[in-house]
């Protein structure tokens, strides 16, 4: 056979199988054998040496031309195989956009926070300035200041959870505050009159029970100015009871006793189910919101302040009980408020 024979068999062979190729892999297979080194071309290549100067040109050229008429054949098929690749993605890997996406878990603030921030601004168009006294607090501030002497009964309810520390001569023993109170004669002792501070706050007592969880919040409101009177007391009421609670809201005063006010009062605020007129929940139409009363003298007194030139109204209450009044809630367990369980929590 000739070397032009040989060359066409070759050809015919290398068509032959690369109409059989379906894959990159199958295709790399059919270069080796036909362009490596040890191919059947490079066989026929290895024969030129021996040729005439003729003969050789011509053979050498036909070679040529069939070696590249395989590569460029390969390069074909290549990009051939690379958009069947493609054009399958389209179809085998496609992604629905117009289907909805699976949404990630996304959280809100806590009840409490939410209410904090809330009351902190009804409060503040009113110019009250929310500031921040201690938690852990001297006996002095907590109790003594306040005209809660260390044998008065009230104080069973209040000594709560004492800090293993040394107590200081005049301010005794340190404990967790029990109530936002505490921030009244410091705010006083810094001097700075008139006085509109809203103390809101971590509280701590040692009862756990369904109505009850041993560390609470509270909000405490203090003014203290010239001429301050019940009047105040009432407006300031009203305006948050109808801004927190709704327009349709009213409030009512009654006496009550505390140490650390003269007169004191409960404040009541209409039931939000029956509007006054009585019902199940609250009886009498009404519901208790918390305390509050015209300061002492005597608790002026501690905090450097004359009373006989300032007056001063003060008013504390317990926040997830304002909370939990508002969203009319009858929570069974007030524990449940930080018990974590995203279940309850994420409906508010
Ligand atoms: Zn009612």
């Amino acid at each position: 056979m000739s070397f032009k024979d040989e060359l066409q068999k070759l050809r015919a062979s290398f068509d032959t199988d690369l109409a059989t190729v379906s894959g990159d892999d199958e295709l790399e297979v059919l270069r080796v054998k036909y362009l490596g080194r040890k191919s059947g071309l490079q066989d026929l290549m290895r024969l030129l040496k021996d040729m005439t100067n003729d003969e050789r040109k011509d053979a050498g050229q036909a070679a040529n031309e069939v070696k590249k008429a395989i590569e460029s054949a390969f390069d074909l098929t290549t990009t051939e195989l690379e958009r069947a690749r493609l054009e399958n993605l389209a179809t085998e890997e496609a992604i629905d956009i117009s289907l909805p996406g699976i949404a990630p878990p996304v959280g809100h603030l806590h009840m409490t926070t939410t209410a904090i921030r809330e009351i902190e601004g009804i409060f503040a168009r009113l110019g009250f300035t929310r500031v921040r006294h201690p938690e852990v607090e001297w006996e002095w501030y907590a109790f003594e200041t306040l005209r809660v002497g260390p044998d008065h009964p009230a104080r069973d309810n209040w000594e709560t959870f004492f800090i293993d520390a040394p107590a200081d001569d005049k301010k005794g023993k340190m404990v967790l505050t029990p109530h936002t109170t505490n921030g009244d004669v410091r705010e006083m002792e810094r001097g700075d009159l008139p006085i509109r501070m809203m103390n809101i706050n971590k509280t701590y007592r040692r009862q756990s029970d369904v109505s009850h969880v041993p560390m609470f919040h509270q909000f405490e409101g203090l003014l203290i100015d010239e001429g301050v009177t019940i009047t105040d007391l009432k407006g300031l009421f009203e305006h948050f009871a109808k801004e927190y609670f709704g327009a349709d809201r009213e409030i009512r005063l009654r006496p009550h006793h505390f140490r650390f006010t003269e007169p004191s009062f409960e404040v009541d605020i209409s039931c939000g189910l029956c509007h006054g007129k009585g019902c199940r929940m609250c009886k009498d139409g009404w519901v208790e919101l918390g305390g509050a009363g015209m300061l002492h003298p005597d608790v002026l007194k501690a905090g450097g302040v004359d009373p006989e030139k300032y007056g001063g109204l003060a008013f504390g209450w317990g926040l997830e009980r304002t909370v939990s009044m508002r969203a009319g809630l009858n929570i069974s367990d007030l524990r449940t408020m930080y018990s974590n369980d995203v279940r309850f929590l994420q409906q508010f």
